[in-house]
């Protein structure tokens, strides 16, 4: 090659260098976001980059600049993962608002569960607005074998007796049933089915582990009192995930420790560095809530929880509890709210490296707990503003790898959720720090939270400058491969 030619083909080489478009630029993506600080907790990146999205799929992200069918400006805002909701037992339109004005792109089922995993999903197909999944549930295995009309929780045989090997026998295929067709985990509430005996739930962890599907567990026992303790009920579900191998993630558990909270912490944190697959969540309040007709109100609750009437509060109108109308509505059934937790516990359990943020969220026709439409904005915005309890990053860690991380095994798809990288799902949550806020109380749980500024799922934008969108439903089934 003769000399002069080289050059002008250098000259040529360094002008397209510095002055045609980059590859980013020539194309045109769905939709770009502009200017925003985004964290991603798998890398633990934090900076301010461009994302173009396009497919419902993450394509870029840079500091070049972009162009797009839309594009939003993001600037003073964090782009984070969309939260994942390992604990929603509301699944309908009106849940599903709430969460996503609270940044949950991902609402998962799973401690409850379902006992028609096929028809749980396609009650939701393009009817939702963000992701959905659910688990194979025991409880509701156990209705099915002990032939109790379906309900939300059980209140008869299921809830009191014990079951027969053939009854047994019966729940295993059920779960079973329900694995093949892609239930994302096993559910537990064995609070609520007491009689379920030790053998029996065994029985069930046996199921999970054959499929690989994690035990999402609300312990046997609450509080401190012996025997009958949440420390001995947490012994119960390790001793079972160590004999079976089944992967445990025990749900709640501030709700459940009350005082015990450190030590079960404690426990978990142990038993993992024994190489066993425990994991934990916690939502930040001071109370939980469940239907005063359970198992959980049975005789002797005020010694378990350490609390007494006046702690409990009616849902439906917001009055606390006497002695009197506890037995009234006992016989009708309903939510309460059970004030059994101090603000300290919360603290530990959000701050503790091995807990996950999760909601136990259910609203009904705007009656419900806080945590449904708050949980995670007031993670950000008291937890990690007000009182740094805990980093940005730690928070956000707990609201999206983590959780993704925690089913991944048996739903690769999880690995597309949860990170900001290149070829992960586009839901996102951008939300400004300084001003994330949950607005939902025990006297008015139907306020949206503030501060959310855009949600992305799948590519789709479904809250635009702080507003829900109408009409669009980019929610996509979270299933394990049906085989
Ligand atoms: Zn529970």
């Amino acid at each position: 090659m003769s000399r002069i030619p080289h050059f002008a083909l250098l000259v040529v080489q360094v002008f397209s260098l510095f002055f045609a478009p980059s590859s980013d630029a020539q194309r045109s993506y769905d939709l770009v976001i502009l200017n925003g600080r985004v964290i991603d907790p798998e890398s633990k990146s934090d900076s301010i980059r461009n994302l173009g999205i396009t497919n419902g799929t993450i394509k870029t992200i840079t500091t070049n600049k972009l162009s797009g069918r839309t594009v939003i400006d993001a600037r003073g805002l964090v782009v984070s993962p969309g939260f994942i909701d390992l604990h929603q037992h509301g699944q309908n339109d009106e849940n599903y608002r709430f969460k996503a004005m609270d940044g949950v792109t991902t609402a998962l089922e799973l401690e409850v569960g379902t006992g028609d995993v096929d028809s749980w999903y396609a009650q939701r197909e393009q009817k939702s607005l963000i992701n959905y999944g659910v688990s194979a549930g025991h409880i509701a295995a156990r209705m099915k074998a002990m032939r109790e009309p379906a309900a939300f929780l059980p209140s008869g045989d299921a809830a009191r007796r014990a079951a027969t090997d053939p009854e047994i026998r019966e729940m295993q295929e059920s779960l079973e049933q329900g694995l093949k067709r892609g239930a994302i985990a096993v559910g537990f509430g064995i609070q609520y089915t007491p009689s379920a005996s030790r053998w029996e739930i065994l029985e069930m962890f046996r199921v999970a582990s054959r499929f690989g599907a994690s035990c999402h567990v609300h312990l046997r026992h609450a509080g401190m009192k012996e025997p009958g303790s949440s420390i001995q009920a947490l012994e119960e579900v390790i001793s079972a995930a160590a004999i079976t191998g089944a992967p445990l993630h025990v749900v709640h558990i501030q709700s459940t420790g009350g005082p015990a909270t450190p030590k079960l912490l404690q426990m978990i944190t142990e038993a993992k560095s024994r190489k066993l697959d425990i994991t934990t969540e916690c939502y930040p309040y001071i109370a939980g809530m469940t239907d005063i007709k359970s198992a959980i109100f049975d005789e002797g609750w005020q010694e378990v929880f350490g609390i007494d009437y006046k702690d409990l509060q009616w849902a439906a109108t917001g009055e606390r509890l006497t002695k009197d109308t506890f037995a009234e509505y006992r016989k009708t059934g309903g939510m309460v709210a059970v004030f059994s937790m101090t603000e300290e516990i919360v603290t530990a359990a959000i701050k503790s490296p091995v807990t996950m943020i999760a909601s136990d969220g259910i609203m009904e026709r705007g009656k419900g707990h806080p945590r449904t439409a708050g949980t995670y904005s007031r993670v950000l915005g008291n937890y990690v503003r007000e009182q740094g309890a805990l980093t940005l990053m730690d928070a956000l860690a707990k609201m999206t790898l983590m959780p993704a991380q925690r089913l991944e095994r048996r739903v690769p798809s999880m690995k597309n959720k949860g990170r900001i990288r290149v070829g992960a799902d586009a839901d996102l949550a951008i939300f400004d720090p300084r001003s994330i806020v949950d607005k939902a109380t025990f006297q008015d749980p139907a306020k949206y939270a503030e501060g959310v500024r855009f949600v992305v799922v799948n590519g789709v934008l479904v809250i635009k400058d702080g507003q829900l969108q109408s009409n669009i439903y980019p929610g996509r089934p979270v299933r394990s491969p049906i085989n």
